[in-house]
């Protein structure tokens, strides 16, 4: 889709153009007019015209003789040449003698066409100017003029225009928001049922999963304009200039109709409005025009608004009642097959080598969104142009995936020795107690290469399938695999370093989630003691029960991660021979992958 700009001139354009149409006007149009016209001819005419008896009036000047034809409609100059019988054959042709053929003008006209004329004119050429800027600061040329219109961006129809076929994945979406575009080529045929589109659509998901793609290629497939504006550019100084705008942009959507309006992260309008005193005023009006504006359009008029949100649930009741965003449709996280598609439909972009394997690189990248496999994708290009070569590989991209998640590899971060040893530990400690666990996911990589986030080595685990349920055993597994690099350095070293903080974090978050969260406690039965409160957003909880549950579920937490945590010692004293085994090979290698992990653990 093209974004059409309307050119912007300098203001010294107009004021040139001004002055030059002005001078025209005072030197060459006005004495033009004030003048008769006086035509030369030479002195053989006029005595041929004498001849003739053709001569009306005549005056005879120092240096020239004006005069005219019979019917006195055309005034002619000549020059004076040495002629006594002149006035004789004048006379005798019937001439009448004037002593002044060309009368000046009344100086009322004259006054009129040098001083009222010029100025009436640059009063038209001022007020034109105004209007074109008016309508030009859209683009924001001056603070004053811009507030209260809209200026949302628009794209027209092109043939180079996203479709759904650019996004990837997003399959239930895509089928949703299908209806729309087939409502946009044909409104005719749901009219004549008696259907009527929904006016608003709300795209919900976390960032990234492609909800702006989306709108953009409901467009795109529909081939009518795109208006984009986003929540936060409604929101202005004054109080009233966001409702301004947002009149502004249904104003122009409607002229352009049939058409698609897309309000990027509407929350930042459509909060709840919670009425206490000291308000977001601005907000609130913002929001109760948009409201109204959607209230005022029938349902059928071709204007279709899809807006995107990561919070949904802050969003006020009213914009989600039936007949605004009556429709909601989730974009959520690609699942496995989704990622490979996501990377193929990036890796069009760039050169790839033959060796690249998309579905094991969509399996290491689980979790990851369309906005950060686009990343991945094009880190992996930029990663072969560092090693000069002329298209990326399988390695370069799963180095990309490491750089994604960890960041680059930290180049001068030394470790000492005995620093190096304890990650290897560390490390294997977590991939063990995962692999010997029958339901853990297997290990893909483990490296103790410093990375520029902090973390010193880190285990890459893979999930094999898809998994949307996760039981009891499986939870616990995964906090025992958390737990597993501390134990490892118990074990080894009989203390402790500060490396598992966030080991730490992630186990007791799950712990924390199995007893508030999932029903897994048996002293709590199905209570729900914590609610999500930002589900796309990092899932914050706020908890929901008296200071007593909550030093329960506190006791709870803590035994259950203990009891993970001695299970993961167990498993590894058991192994200790294999533990030392791999870590040391960790330590000489840096690098270990799955293959070579199982084939040690294995022997
Ligand atoms: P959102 O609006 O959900 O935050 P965007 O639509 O702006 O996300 O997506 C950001 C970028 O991520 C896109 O420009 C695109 O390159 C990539 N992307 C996200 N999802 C997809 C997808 N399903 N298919 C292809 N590319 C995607």
């Amino acid at each position: 889709m093209n974004e059409i700009k309307t050119p912007k001139k300098p203001i010294i354009f107009y004021y040139v153009i001004a002055l030059l149409v002005l001078m025209l006007i005072n030197f060459w149009l006005i004495p033009y007019m004030l003048q008769t016209q006086v035509k030369e001819v030479d002195y053989g005419m006029f005595m041929s015209m004498i001849e003739e008896k053709d001569i009306g009036r005549v005056e005879i000047q120092d240096n020239k003789i004006l005069f005219t034809d019979k019917e006195d409609s055309k005034v002619y100059k000549t020059g004076v040449m040495n002629d006594p019988e002149l006035t004789m054959r004048l006379y005798r042709s019937g001439a009448k003698f004037a002593s002044q053929i060309i009368e000046p003008t009344s100086p009322f006209l004259s006054f009129l066409l040098t001083w009222i004329l010029p100025l009436l004119i640059f009063f038209g050429i001022g007020q034109y100017m105004t209007k074109r800027m008016m309508k030009n600061v859209g683009g924001g040329n001056s603070m004053m003029f811009n507030m209260g219109k809209s200026n949302a961006k628009v794209y027209v129809k092109s043939s180079n225009g996203i479709r759904f076929s650019d996004v990837a994945g997003e399959d239930e979406a895509k089928e949703n928001l299908t209806e729309i575009v087939e409502y946009l080529h044909n409104p005719g045929k749901y009219k004549e049922i008696g259907a009527s589109m929904p006016k608003g659509i709300l795209l919900v998901g976390p960032p990234g999963t492609g909800k702006t793609m989306l709108a953009k290629a409901v467009a795109g497939e529909a081939n009518v304009p795109f208006f984009s504006m986003s929540g936060s550019e409604f929101v202005e100084m004054f109080v009233g200039m966001g409702a301004s705008k947002v009149r502004d942009l249904f104003k122009q959507a409607k002229e352009k109709a049939p058409c698609i309006v897309f309000i990027d992260e509407i929350d930042a309008i459509g909060k709840k409005r919670d009425g206490q005193f000291g308000g977001n005023d601005e907000r609130e009006q913002t929001l109760n025009q948009l409201l109204t504006e959607m209230d005022g359009f029938e349902g059928n008029n071709g204007v279709i608004i899809l807006a995107a949100t990561n919070r949904p649930e802050s969003l006020d009741p009213a914009l989600l009642r039936p007949g605004r965003f009556d429709r909601r449709v989730p974009v959520e996280l690609p699942d496995l097959k989704g990622r490979e598609e996501i990377l193929k439909v990036h890796a069009k972009k760039i050169k790839l080598g033959q060796d690249v394997d998309f579905t094991k690189i969509a399996r290491m990248a689980s979790g990851a969104s369309g906005a950060e496999l686009a990343n991945i994708v094009n880190e992996a290009a930029l990663h072969a142009v560092r090693d000069g070569k002329g298209y990326a590989t399988q390695a370069d991209l799963e180095e990309s995936i490491e750089v994604v998640i960890a960041g680059y590899q930290k180049k001068n971060a030394i470790l000492t020795d005995k620093e190096k040893l304890i990650v290897s530990y560390h490390e294997i400690g977590h991939a063990l107690v995962a692999a010997k666990q029958t339901h853990s996911a297997p290990v893909q990589k483990i490296t103790i290469v410093p990375r520029t986030s902090g973390a010193l080595g880190y285990t890459m685990q893979v999930e094999e399938g898809n998994h949307y349920l996760m039981t009891k055993e499986e939870i616990e597994n995964k906090i025992a695999t958390f737990t597993g690099g501390r134990a490892a350095e118990e074990i080894v070293f009989g203390s402790v370093t500060t490396g598992a903080s966030n080991d730490i974090e992630q186990a007791t978050k799950l712990a924390r989630a199995m007893i508030t969260r999932y029903g897994m406690s048996d002293d709590f039965d199905m209570v729900a003691m914590e609610t999500v409160s930002n589900q796309y957003l990092g899932g914050d909880t706020s908890l929901a029960c008296s200071a007593q549950v909550q030093a329960k579920i506190d006791e709870q937490v803590i035994a259950l991660v203990k009891s993970q945590h001695e299970k993961a010692i167990q498993i590894l004293t058991d192994n200790r021979s294999k533990l030392d085994e791999l870590a040391n090979f960790l330590y000489e290698r840096e690098t270990i992958t799955g293959e070579e992990f199982m084939e040690i653990l294995e022997r």
